[in-house]
């Protein structure tokens, strides 16, 4: 397994007692509790450890859960789940199938009902394991094309297709009453974006589909995103959609333009996009990656 700068962070934190830190009060932080469980509002919030941003919906009636990260961090779900309700998981939503959203599925299998995602994520979740055979997986036990639903203790949950985007299989599931959006990995609010072009994910595509989600929700909806640069910005409003979609659209008029000058891949590459200059990269080599993306997308049409 590959071992993560957070990884590495708290295992350098109990070998040095946490003077490694000089603060005792993260060194405790890291000791009693690795995430975060937080309620936002209607008994829906988010879990936050390693990996794609969970939601949650728990009442003594009905308890729902978006994306699995991690059977390790899945476990730590549980224990905080078990805090507010003995209901078991009515369903496991997946927004999509990268690893980050989807491993955590094999542990919560035993306690969930069903777990449901768009055809394309069950798909690419099963092609995606051929490669990695070794790994115990589990998969959606039901899968939809445009649209499923269903009323689970006081909420109306309904997942929804918009097109393909970040892959060919993104799903945004909302809680109706609440007016609460999980839209997955379709925002990495105020960071550069993954974009699996190997799963289906496409650019261009993805600007059109967010396009559909803005004209879907209202200005009233909360929404949970699968990354963000913090952790303050894992949940935002329709403004956001809106910046990731400008930055989506800035991204690939840019490249655009650079080709038509007859710039090389290298030198599109490695300048910054306009507008977005302070945009800031969650992994190194992030502005490089989008860029080259782009490129290969456009030149291929
Ligand atoms: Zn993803």
């Amino acid at each position: 397994m590959k071992v993560t700068r957070k990884d590495f962070l708290k295992t350098g934190a109990l070998l040095s007692g946490g003077l490694f830190f000089g603060s005792n009060k993260m060194f405790s932080n890291l000791q009693t509790q690795t995430y975060i469980f937080k309620e936002l509002r209607n008994n829906i919030g988010i879990f936050t450890e390693r990996g794609g941003t969970i939601g949650w919906h728990a009442t003594n009636d009905g308890v729902v859960v978006i994306d699995a990260q991690y059977p390790e961090t899945a476990k730590n779900l549980i224990a905080a789940l078990q805090q507010k309700t003995s209901h078991k998981i009515d369903v496991l939503f997946n927004t999509h199938h990268h690893g980050d959203h989807t491993s955590g599925n094999i542990f919560l299998k035993d306690y969930a009902g069903k777990i449901v995602a768009h055809e394309n994520c069950k798909m690419l979740q099963e092609k995606n394991d051929k490669k990695d055979p070794a790994k115990p997986q589990a998969y959606a036990t039901l899968t939809f094309k445009e649209t499923w639903g269903a009323q689970i203790g006081n909420e109306k949950v309904t997942a929804k297709y918009f097109g393909p985007a970040h892959t060919s299989g993104d799903s945004v599931i909302h809680f109706e009453d609440a007016d609460i959006a999980h839209v997955g990995d379709l925002v990495f609010n105020q960071t550069f974006p993954f974009i699996d072009s190997n799963g289906g994910g496409s650019i261009k595509l993805w600007y059109e589909t967010l396009g559909k989600i803005i004209n879907h929700y209202s200005k009233d909806t909360l929404f949970i995103f699968g990354h963000a640069i913090s952790e303050s910005l894992l949940t935002g409003s329709i403004a956001d959609i809106v910046n990731m979609r400008s930055y989506l659209g800035a991204l690939a008029e840019h490249v655009e333009s650079e080709i038509q000058k007859g710039k090389s891949k290298e030198e599109i590459a490695a300048a910054e996009i306009p507008g977005f200059a302070n945009l800031k990269e969650r992994w190194q080599g992030a502005r490089k990656m989008n860029l080259e993306k782009a490129y290969d997308e456009l030149v291929k049409k």
